[in-house]
């Protein structure tokens, strides 16, 4: 039987061309409606007399996570950030932070003047590792932020634990992890606030940017309220009287945004069911291929499969554990050219950002050998699977993923620097990926 030839030496792709990840956010007639019916009312902010949308989100979001209250913001990192506040955090405190996540989670302490503590994470979870937090604590740290990374929540009871030992606030970040289950509670109720991004890209999107703060304690909510609009009580009716209270950001979420994703949110228990299936069905077939690792997805807790991350085995091709930046990019190209939009997510771990090794802002950490092990061996699949309708197309990413396996001689050639005529003398390890981060 002759196998296919890899699209990078000229073979066809295993990924048909016509096969096209479908668009998301999916965009129907409704959302469409919803945003040209909120143009025509004129109601365009929030502090529009009569402007209804935002509150009813508001409402709904907090009923679907089961916390007793919701306040829309900006973004993800604005919600983290006014989280943060509303906790109490603020300048020379210390937050801990996993060294694993967006930059987001890292930015927001920074922005109160808190110093984030970056500590590593699990292996097999790529959530933070509740063994480290211990190491991570000093006299200054008020705050641990567990981020529920690629839609997995975090060991919260774990982290709830440790933080009453510590007397430490609980700030979840979920910006990617909407809907999902945890031993019978919600990522975002679970903390003392919760923090969602409502991202375009993300599992609960709007039409651009926003973000969403749940929490059960209302002194929280009304001081995240506050810190949304300059210090200011709108008046829900009435005339605004320009009075802050705090010092606080101009961090609103729009109308137009919260009616777009009120009807998002009507489909998102039905699309996280087809994700959840569909993701299953294909994690199910490439399971037992021997130069991946699949996600784990522990079954005391949901997973809202927002990234997939794969790790590369350097061993099943026969190559020594260091080499496993080199077979990762030389398997990431060969996906891409059969068709599969693999992509890193992180090309580094978080403390080793520009931002804190030239010194523009403060941070503390350990060392954190598996963050950077993750970064060194895996690709992540986003976005092209979040649609309802992305089952075809996993089906195909499961045929090039199977077809590489077949073609593993030529692929630990190429990372080894052998052969290099049979890649018509091209560069073979060069890292052509562009880093896609969600955020
Ligand atoms: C997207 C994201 C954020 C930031 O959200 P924005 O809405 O982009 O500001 C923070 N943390 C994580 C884990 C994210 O994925």
């Amino acid at each position: 039987m002759s196998v296919s030839t890899l699209a990078i030496l000229g073979g066809d792709r295993a990924v048909p061309a016509d096969i096209r990840p479908p668009a998301w956010p999916a965009v129907t007639e409704e959302e469409q409606s919803a945003v040209q019916e909120v143009l025509r009312s004129g109601k365009l902010t929030s502090a529009a007399s009569g402007e209804r949308h935002i509150p009813l989100l508001e409402q709904e979001w907090a009923a679907a996570v089961g916390t007793g209250h919701c306040v829309a913001v900006a973004s993800g990192t604005a919600a983290l950030t006014i989280a943060l506040a509303a906790a109490g955090v603020g300048r020379g405190d210390e937050v801990i932070v996993p060294a694993l996540s967006f930059v987001g989670s890292a930015l927001a302490p920074v922005h109160l003047g808190a110093v984030p503590v970056f500590v590593d994470v699990d292996p097999a979870t790529f959530n933070l590792d509740v063994s480290a937090l211990g190491a991570a604590l000093s006299s200054r740290t008020v705050a641990v932020m567990p981020v529920h990374l690629h839609g997995l929540p975090a060991d919260m009871d774990e982290v709830l634990q440790f933080a009453h030992r510590h007397q430490l606030a609980v700030i979840e970040d979920a910006a990617q992890s909407h809907g999902v289950p945890y031993r019978g509670r919600v990522t975002g109720s679970i903390g003392d606030l919760g923090a969602f991004s409502l991202n375009a890209s993300k599992n609960l999107p709007t039409c651009g940017e926003g973000g969403l703060i749940t929490t059960d304690d209302a002194t929280l909510a009304a001081t995240a309220r506050l810190l949304r609009q300059f210090g200011e009580r709108i008046p829900e009716r009435g005339e605004r009287r320009y009075v802050s209270q705090l010092a606080g950001w101009n961090a609103k979420l729009n109308p137009i945004q919260a009616a777009f994703t009120r009807r998002q949110l009507r489909r998102l228990d039905e699309q996280q069911r087809a994700r959840n299936h569909n993701v299953r069905v294909f994690l199910d077939r490439i399971r037992d291929l021997p130069w991946l690792t699949v996600p784990a997805a522990p079954d005391d807790r949901g997973h809202g499969w927002h990234l997939l991350r794969f790790r590369v085995r350097p061993a099943a091709f026969g190559l020594p554990a260091d080499t496993a930046p080199t077979i990762r990019a030389v398997v990431s190209r060969a996906l891409r050219t059969e068709g599969v939009p693999v992509s890193r997510y992180q090309s580094m771990p978080l403390p080793e950002q520009p931002v804190f090794q030239q010194g523009r802002a403060p941070y503390r950490t350990a060392e954190t050998p598996v963050t950077q092990a993750v970064v060194d061996d895996s690709f992540v699949l986003q976005r092209a699977h979040l649609h309802p309708e992305s089952g075809p197309l996993l089906h195909y990413i499961a045929c090039a993923l199977e077809k590489v396996w077949k073609h593993r001689g030529l692929l630990a050639d190429m990372a080894a620097g052998r052969n290099s005529a049979r890649n018509g003398g091209r560069p073979l390890v060069e890292d052509d990926e562009r880093s896609r981060n969600a955020g």
